[in-house]
């Protein structure tokens, strides 16, 4: 599934081509992928110019003229590419935006979980699923990280993937950073000290950046907007390394399901204390 660092990637790509681009034209070619009515969706997107891409959480944020969002949550294997104007849309394509500019916006998804969703700004906080997202690992700082995690009860695993206690981590950025940080992923924060919990968000924050500089990681149907694969997936110390040795002691990683997720961590270097 795309996670921060992989959504903030396509981001990116979109805004350099998309950006002061008007839609011309929408062809919805599966209906599932929406969230509203057709005609609903129609009236809040089309004829209008692309102001802004932004990322929150996982989901992608089209800023449209007069204060709409249009937003895609591309949930297991969603793509959003940037194709050029003579783009033919194929078997993958759920929803093909024409822009001015000859340029096409193509959202493809395989297992058909994604969906978009257009809404004026202000009913943004009506959205229960946006209301509710806890905040951004890259902004919020250390200290408000400690501060929110201090104290509690459930493994720290299952707090990071909670994305109202944090947004945009999933199962790769949060065993990468866990093992960064030397922490088992059933450790409780309540047996953390307020130093072990920054710890751990400087390893979050330094490996979500690896990841954003390197593209995001490909292990399953991810590429950037560009059509590209990214990178840190070469870089990955703990996530799918499951039998293979500790790249900092050498003992064989071991795997154990976490919160309903398969989480990979080194038995001898990541402590619950
Ligand atoms: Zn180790």
């Amino acid at each position: 599934m795309p996670e921060l660092p992989e959504v903030e990637t396509i981001a990116r790509g979109l805004r350099k081509t998309l950006t002061g681009k008007r839609v011309e034209s929408l062809n919805v070619l599966d209906s599932s992928a929406l969230r509203q009515d057709e005609s609903a969706l129609r009236k809040l997107v089309v004829s209008r110019v692309v102001e802004s891409v932004e990322r929150r959480a996982k989901l992608l944020m089209l800023g449209l003229e007069g204060d709409v969002v249009f937003a895609f949550h591309l949930k297991m294997t969603g793509r959003v590419l940037a194709k050029p104007g003579d783009y033919a849309p194929g078997a993958r394509d759920r929803i093909v935006a024409r822009l001015s500019g000859a340029a096409t916006l193509s959202f493809q998804d395989v297992r058909r979980f994604g969906y978009c969703l257009a809404l004026p700004v202000e009913d943004l906080q009506r959205w229960p699923f946006y209301a509710t997202l806890g905040p951004e690992p890259l902004s919020m700082g250390r200290e408000a990280f400690a501060a929110r995690f201090a104290g509690r009860k459930a493994s720290i695993k299952s707090l990071l993937l909670n994305q109202c206690m944090i947004a945009g981590i999933g199962n790769i950025y949060a065993d990468e950073s866990l093992f960064a940080a030397g922490i088992h992923p059933e450790a409780r924060p309540v047996d953390l000290s307020d130093e072990r919990l920054g710890a751990l968000y400087d390893s979050l924050t330094a490996v979500l950046r690896k990841a954003i500089q390197e593209n995001g990681s490909s292990i399953r149907d991810y590429l950037n907007a560009e059509g590209e694969p990214g990178a840190f997936q070469n870089s990955f110390q703990a996530y799918g390394r499951k039998g293979q040795p500790c790249k900092r002691c050498g003992a064989p990683l071991q795997a154990s399901r976490v919160a309903g997720r398969t989480s990979t961590y080194c038995p001898a270097c990541q402590r619950r204390r």
